[in-house]
């Protein structure tokens, strides 16, 4: 049972006190307290855990302190909206204010290669108004022989290149504990010149040892990718490992699922499911049309199918954009023939705003009495 306390009412409050000391006065039940820092207000949930069946729901309804009582019915307790009972959260990082109302694109490489080209990209998303990227250093790869990435040993330069540019937020992937405390290491010998969000990668989303390190951690958010090959149930427990241990700053990414029946693209495309989570958690919503698709495959329309795939989640309503972008794909050591290239950038992201839009107004129809 979640019960969500009035917008800006304290833990410290009498009241509040008086209403954990009736829960736990029920058997075996204990109670957890979470902050929620929304754009504009504060809100303070009480989880009540253990034996809960059978409490009633009605003497926590009467303290005045209390705007709902929610009944959990879903094992992802945390992240789940719970059959539309709660809000979805956002969250702030770096300056940077991410929700289910939100909209960012992350474009950037795949694999962080040569110093030259993660200065040109940075560059050009500036120059282009965008705070927010991608960076590979530590690469999960098929093969043992495909480049693994340069781990720590980009970071410095990586952050500092980063910082230069005003980009506020570096999407990258873990693959192992330890990766963790390089990060946040090399983020504070450049004075934190930016900020890092660390990416659970679609082979790790089950890797349930590295979803409790990054989620017992609260200085980094976590951009979770949805398991390529097991339910979006699945996923979603999954995910909840890293808000079980105390992180609830959560983007869930949609990246397309392993099966022949997505042929001939790499992944099949999965963006009708951005309502579908955001219907599910209160977690915001990114898409990566990039390994969804896999290709620079051209439409007969002339658009790529990367266009195509985006505008689908970006019409259902994805939060993010998650994309691989290389100044020279013919260089990148990861994933270059599906990365969109210098040309192309500002097409992409004028396509963003123009369907980012018709989202809108599909919302906007929505208020309108027929
Ligand atoms: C990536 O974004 O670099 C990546 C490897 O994606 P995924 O985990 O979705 O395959
Ligand atoms: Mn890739």
């Amino acid at each position: 049972m979640i019960i969500v306390l009035k917008a800006d009412v304290e833990a410290s409050h009498p009241e509040v006190r008086r209403l954990i000391e009736l829960a736990e006065s029920f058997p075996d039940v204990h109670t957890e307290l979470h902050r929620i820092q929304g754009a504009t207000r504060s809100l303070t949930e009480i989880y009540l855990l253990g034996h809960t069946g059978v409490i009633p729901t009605t003497p926590f309804q009467e303290f005045a302190c209390v705007e709902k009582v929610v009944r959990i019915t879903e094992k992802f307790r945390s992240i789940g909206r719970h059959g539309g009972g709660l809000d979805a959260v956002g969250f702030e990082y770096n300056g940077v204010r991410i929700s289910q109302d939100s909209f960012h694109c992350f474009p950037g490489l795949c694999a962080v290669d040569t110093r030259e080209n993660v200065d040109a990209v940075f560059r050009l998303l500036a120059e282009h108004g965008i705070e927010t990227a991608r960076a590979g250093a530590y690469k999960p790869r098929t093969s043992p022989y495909d480049f693994q990435g340069h781990g720590a040993a980009c970071l410095p330069w990586v952050f500092e290149l980063a910082g230069k540019h005003g980009i506020r937020i570096v999407t990258m992937e873990v693959t192992r504990e330890s990766h963790i405390e390089e990060i946040q290491k090399a983020l504070a010998a450049t004075g934190f010149a930016t900020g890092v969000m660390l990416q659970i990668g679609t082979r790790n989303a089950q890797n349930f040892e590295l979803l409790k390190a990054v989620g017992q951690q609260t200085e980094l958010p976590v951009l979770f990718k949805r398991g390529m090959g097991i339910t979006l149930e699945e996923s979603l427990n999954a995910c909840e490992y890293v808000a079980s241990g105390g992180n609830r700053r959560i983007i869930f990414c949609l990246r397309g699922m392993k099966t022949n029946l997505g042929d001939p693209h790499r992944n099949l495309v999965d963006f009708a499911h951005v309502p579908v989570v955001k219907r599910l958690t209160r977690l915001p919503v990114c898409i990566d049309p990039s390994h969804s698709v896999g290709s620079r495959a051209l439409a007969p329309d002339g658009l790529l199918d990367l266009f195509h795939a985006t505008a689908q989640g970006v019409i259902a309503g994805a939060n993010g954009v998650l994309v691989d972008f290389h100044p020279h794909p013919e260089q990148a050591l990861c994933d270059g023939p599906q990365a969109l290239l210098v040309s192309e950038l500002p097409r992409f992201l004028e396509d963003l705003r123009i369907v980012r839009e018709a989202y809108q107004a599909r919302l906007r129809n929505l208020a309108t009495p027929p």
